[in-house]
């Protein structure tokens, strides 16, 4: 397995990053985009010279997004684009990543559901294969396209037997139906044994999260980060010892974070919530794993006592089997030193 220090750390803090809230289509860089357009003969998303995408607010960033993820045409640009990532940031010290795979829209391009996973699936074995590195697969509904099709797609997901599928999740506009709409595709996809997580309180208030995180039975959120202003909601999803999946990045450039604020993330770390630290969409937003792990060292000034805690909640958190997390923890080195310093740190 790959790995290499991360750029600003001492010899006795983590060596490996995890990505546990990474959108597939968030991965596409503006070069692999305009040559996926050229293959399939539709028009280049953005010009031939630029080396980043350009948006200032959420709905630009959402226009562009489609825009993008409309060149992504047939199972070898999904598997491309799988492998892609994951050998880029297998050398930087990634260990895993979970990938969010929306089957609505590729399915709208033309690609069943099975050839999506399987052209995925090869994607991930040939990255282990070549470089070690773990990775899992996410099914993701999207709530802006409704309950409806929300339970289609986890029912396609419960009925593939595809082993990398590991979790079920929501994404899309948190302003669009109540979470609880969701309840039936969500009670499918835990009788399948998947991990469940939903993006929430990015955009709206704490209550909401809780909401979410108690209409959907899930263990992890996206985001989350509106619960940091509400104390008794901190409480209650602290006792319900719900994950959250963390991404400065993104919350930097959508503006869900002020920079010149102290991020939220840092109360939900002294509060005793599980955090990961994720991506979002890389290509978007500039950043790679251990860009953020550096991001949360600089920004929420994380100790290295708390950035083992992230490597352990981050296994923890991650919806792959318990062989896969053995594999992780190795890689970690995650010791009993660092593991009995845990109940200290969290207390
Ligand atoms: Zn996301």
């Amino acid at each position: 397995m790959a790995i290499s220090k991360l750029s600003s750390q001492c010899e006795c803090a983590p060596s490996v990053t995890f990505d546990l809230h990474c959108h597939l289509r968030g991965t596409l860089q503006p070069a692999h985009a305009i040559s996926l357009a050229r293959r399939n003969g539709v028009p280049p998303p953005v010009s031939s010279d630029t080396s980043q995408y350009g948006f200032s607010t959420f709905e630009e960033f959402l226009a562009v997004y489609d825009r993008v993820g409309h060149v992504i045409r047939s199972p070898s640009d999904l598997r491309d684009v799988t492998l892609s990532y994951l050998k880029s940031v297998s050398g930087t010290g990634t260990v895993y990543v979970e990938f969010m795979i929306s089957p609505g829209h590729s399915i709208t391009n033309g690609i069943d559901f099975s050839s999506q996973i399987s052209a995925i699936a090869d994607a991930i074995e040939e990255a282990e294969a070549e470089t070690g590195i773990q990775s899992s697969i996410i099914i993701t509904c999207v709530r802006h396209r409704g309950p409806e099709e929300a339970l289609e797609i986890a029912e396609l997901a419960a009925a593939s037997g595809c082993k990398h599928i590991r979790g079920f999740g929501l994404t899309g506009n948190e302003r669009l139906f109540d979470a609880a709409q969701f309840r039936a595709a969500f009670l499918v996809a835990q009788s399948a044994g998947f991990g469940l997580t939903a993006h929430a309180g990015e955009w709206l208030p704490a209550e909401t999260v809780l909401h979410t995180i108690k209409s959907l039975n899930l263990s992890r959120v996206g985001h989350g980060i509106s619960v940091a202003h509400n104390m008794s909601v901190l409480a209650e999803i602290v006792s319900l010892n719900t994950g959250f999946e963390i991404c400065l990045s993104s919350n930097f450039a959508l503006k869900a974070a002020r920079e010149c604020d102290q991020h939220p993330a840092r109360l939900l770390i002294n509060a005793g919530c599980r955090v990961a630290f994720a991506t979002d969409d890389p290509a978007y937003f500039q950043t790679i794993p251990s860009r953020e792990i550096d991001l949360a060292i600089s920004r929420l000034n994380l100790t290295i006592e708390e950035q083992w805690r992230v490597v352990n909640d981050s296994i923890d958190m991650a919806f792959c089997d318990e062989s896969v997390k053995r594999k992780l923890r190795l890689a970690a080195q995650v010791s009993d030193t660092n593991i009995a310093l845990q109940p200290m740190i969290r207390g």
